[in-house]
């Protein structure tokens, strides 16, 4: 499904000043009270939130496509998600926001359990039955530890060690002396190298390695799982929008008054104290009363800013850390795992990162596609070949560990988050210090420029992040113009 302008043409026509509410905030000539950069979740629930308050926005978004960070395939077979893949119970402005906007959102739980209970494990060259694990030579973790699959032994670790209970302020200055690598944490409990890289920086989720990654960055993700983990009274809830999750945002953006116009990456922002000017890269210039920026500050560094804001803000923006990951959407023309008789899904050291099974079918079971995710340092390096070089790399290393996959895949979309101009990242990533220096300072109204986005947020991660920025932004813009 698509957005076309005419789609907003005809929502902007269909209101006139005369509809709206005394005490409104419309300009009268034609200029926006506040200009919203980017139609990702958070720009577009603050576009919406400001127009019911009455003010008249302008939403600029660089792609030609709406939704930011949420990117469904929908050409491919059971749409799967290049971009965020799943809200859970604790996601209440994301459940409440996507039924505002007619989303409904489905349970893939039932879907994904077998991904999660049955994923293959290879270790160098080798299938390594999670039986066979414990004692296996590879293993490089001592006592009961051995006992835990890769993927779970940090995990275990942050569960009994985490030097703080309390995990939900995992910003405070009181925990400032925690704001150190994952690395020297890990080191201090007794972990090795080689532990740490297969533990930890394999499959990576925060950061490159453990070297870059804070431990109170680590703090807030196990906190936000804790929190859903215990909001589950009955069934644990991995939703996402039945037909995929780009859908939520272009309900959102067929919800908004005023235009949304695609196509325009922001180069310049200039703002004073009663107001600000936004230049396109196409030569475009817009003002208005308040400039929201919800651009992750991984591209916003490669905005021109004036005058520059605070040293601190200055800091985090130029330098805030970002998860590499490159993602393969692979078919296959028959279901080669059953020729084998290992599961579709796989946990490997290797260049196929982890694989996992997407299954949009008509049945729980059905597999529709292969998502390959190459995360951290292993993303960076597959990003150094041209796409047609890496899409030939993939299909070579599954036919290597799964001989049965020889000539029955096909790659049906790439999408490298780090190359995309305008995400250059998945998601933002607190590196050692830069909590206690620079998080506070981060959304700090700049003149009339404010700032949201999943990076901003502090109770919550990921779409319910983005809401939750939203939510202190417009009422910073609606406090500001009153
Ligand atoms: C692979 C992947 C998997 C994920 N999985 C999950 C998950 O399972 N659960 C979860 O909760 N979260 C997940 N997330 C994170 C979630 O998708 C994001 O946190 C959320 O969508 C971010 O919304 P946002 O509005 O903050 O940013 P964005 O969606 O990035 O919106 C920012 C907008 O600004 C635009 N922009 C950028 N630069 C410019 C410019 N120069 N000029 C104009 N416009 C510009 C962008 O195009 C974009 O539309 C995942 C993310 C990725 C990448």
């Amino acid at each position: 499904m698509t957005l076309s302008r005419r789609d907003f043409l005809i929502s902007s026509a269909a209101t006139s000043f005369a509809s709206l509410a005394p005490g409104v905030h419309a300009a009268g000539n034609g200029q926006p009270d506040v200009i919203v950069i980017g139609a990702g979740l958070s720009g577009l629930e603050t576009a919406l939130t400001l127009e019911e308050s009455g003010f008249k926005v302008l939403v600029l978004e660089g792609r030609r496509r709406i939704g930011g960070r949420l990117y469904t395939l929908f050409d491919l077979p059971g749409h799967p998600e290049a971009g965020g893949n799943t809200v859970s119970n604790a996601y209440g402005r994301t459940l409440a926001a996507a039924q505002r906007n007619g989303v409904e959102i489905v349970n893939l739980a039932p879907r994904t359990s077998g991904n999660r209970a049955g994923q293959a494990l290879f270790i160098g060259d080798e299938h390594v039955p999670l039986a066979d694990w414990a004692a296996h030579p590879r293993n490089p973790f001592t006592g009961d530890q051995r006992k835990l699959p890769p993927w779970g032994w940090a995990a275990a670790i942050f569960q009994q060690h985490m030097p703080f209970k309390d995990l939900a302020n995992w910003h405070d200055a009181a925990h400032a002396q925690h704001d150190i690598s994952v690395h020297d944490f890990l080191s201090a409990q007794g972990a090795t190298d080689a532990q740490i890289r297969l533990g930890y920086d394999t499959n990576i989720a925060y950061g490159t390695t453990a070297h870059d990654v804070s431990l109170l960055q680590q703090a807030s993700a196990n906190h936000w799982q804790a929190v859903n983990r215990s909001a589950a009274t009955t069934d644990f809830l991995l939703g996402a929008c039945k037909g995929g999750n780009q859908n939520l945002p272009i309900a959102m953006a067929r919800r908004l008054k005023g235009d949304l116009l695609q196509g325009k990456r922001v180069a310049a922002i200039e703002a004073d104290a009663t107001g600000a000017v936004v230049r396109c890269a196409d030569g475009s210039r817009h003002s208005a009363k308040a400039v929201v920026c919800s651009m992750p500050f991984s591209t916003l560094r490669n905005v021109t800013i004036d005058p520059l804001p605070s040293a601190l803000q200055h800091k985090a923006i130029q330098t805030l850390g970002y998860l590499p990951i490159t993602q393969f959407h692979l078919l296959a023309k028959k279901p080669f795992w059953e020729t084998d008789g290992l599961s579709p899904s796989m946990w490997t050291d290797g260049p196929l990162g982890m694989v996992l099974a997407q299954r949009f079918g008509r049945s729980d079971s059905e597999v529709t596609s292969l998502t390959v995710w190459c995360r951290g340092l292993n993303g960076l390096s597959i990003d150094r070949f041209d796409v047609e070089e890496s899409k030939r790399m993939i299909l070579d290393e599954f036919a290597r560990l799964r001989p049965a996959s020889k000539g029955l895949l096909t790659v049906g979309a790439v999408h490298s988050w780090t190359a995309d101009p305008f995400a250059a990242g998945s998601w933002a990533i607190f590196q050692p210090g830069q909590v206690r220096e620079l998080r506070a300072a981060m959304a700090m109204p700049h003149q009339r420029l404010f700032f949201c986005g999943e990076h901003t947020a502090l109770g919550s991660r990921g779409f319910e992040g983005a809401f939750e920025s939203a939510e202190r932004v417009s009422l910073e813009v609606l406090t500001a113009l009153g």
